[in-house]
């Protein structure tokens, strides 16, 4: 499984590990070319995680947090493209405590996809109140852009996840989208447990 590449301490985790306390996975799904790996290279913090080696690929991201007085641990994996099996899909959308649904503004195929990808997320994890995040990135690419803020909005209102934008080539809405993660997964932590 892969390797973690830590943007801020140097430790070395297995999906197999003991859940820690304020210690979250984070599944980046999406279609490829979205800007997965984009991001999550932005999430971990690292400069220099857009060179990969092809032996050693370093698709899982290490962040600590510091939001509203608490800290949190994300582990934010970017492994979907390569979960080319269905089990392997599974495995991935059992592993994670929340969801990020990146499509591209970009790209309209992208973005009708999220419904069949969240039916999928949906039935392998039915029990459980999951964060699920619908994210509109390549904000920036104004003039190619071929879906609306208000059509995103609308699918995400629909399908009861709540909606944002990013441009990872600005680094813009990224750091609020981080934060975000971790408070929703803390209110649907607390619902839990009540
Ligand atoms: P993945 O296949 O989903 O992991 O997508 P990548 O992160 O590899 O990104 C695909 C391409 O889109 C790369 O050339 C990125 O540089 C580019 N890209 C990613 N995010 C953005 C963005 O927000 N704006 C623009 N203009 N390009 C982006």
């Amino acid at each position: 499984w892969p390797s973690v590449h830590s943007g801020s301490s140097e430790s070395v985790r297995s999906s197999e590990s003991i859940p820690e306390p304020g210690v979250y996975k984070v599944m980046l799904l999406g279609d490829s070319g979205v800007g997965k790996t984009t991001l999550a290279g932005i999430f971990g913090g690292a400069e220099d995680t857009f060179h990969h080696e092809a032996e050693h690929p370093e698709d899982t991201y290490e962040r600590n947090l510091l939001v509203d007085g608490e800290k949190t641990t994300l582990i934010v994996y970017d492994i979907w493209d390569q979960c080319s099996k269905s089990w392997m899909q599974d495995n991935c959308l059992q592993m994670g405590d929340a969801f990020l649904l990146i499509f591209s503004v970009t790209d309209r195929a992208s973005f009708q996809r999220l419904p069949g990808l969240l039916l999928q997320l949906r039935t392998a994890r039915p029990h459980r109140r999951i964060p699920i995040i619908l994210v509109g990135n390549k904000g920036d690419l104004a003039r190619s852009r071929e879906v609306s803020v208000e059509e995103g909005r609308s699918l995400a209102g629909m399908l009861s996840c709540k909606y944002t934008e990013t441009s990872a080539a600005l680094h813009h809405n990224t750091q609020e989208l981080l934060e975000g993660v971790v408070r929703q997964i803390r209110l649907c932590k607390d619902e839990g447990e009540h």
